[in-house]
């Protein structure tokens, strides 16, 4: 049986993620968008814009278990699509966090 995508990720990986962000500022490494950061206020921000404006980290390799740190990137949504529908075709923004 298939492991779900998300028990290939190690228990701290949030903590990972945290420093791959903070690290490049919460700028998309592609685009440059500022994303929002934790202590932004997004009360007033429309779901769709929020999700738009959420960075997230890329595994260049596509592999979730290789957190090295050369095989991380911050990403914006938009652009963290953009690499997964080149490959699969079929990943939706909810996904994401995932990948
Ligand atoms: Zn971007
Ligand atoms: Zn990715």
């Amino acid at each position: 049986m298939p492991r779900k995508p998300s028990e290939r990720y190690p228990l701290n990986w949030s903590d990972i993620a945290l420093d791959i962000k903070q690290s490049v500022n919460w700028r998309c490494s592609k685009c440059g968008l500022q994303c929002i950061r934790p202590d932004d206020d997004t009360s007033k921000l429309e779901r769709s814009l929020r999700m738009a404006l959420t960075l997230t980290v890329h595994h260049r390799n596509f592999l979730p278990e290789d957190n090295r740190r050369e095989n991380l990137c911050a990403l914006c949504t938009a652009c963290h699509l953009s690499f997964h529908t080149r490959r699969r075709g079929n990943v939706s923004p909810g996904q994401l966090s995932l990948f």
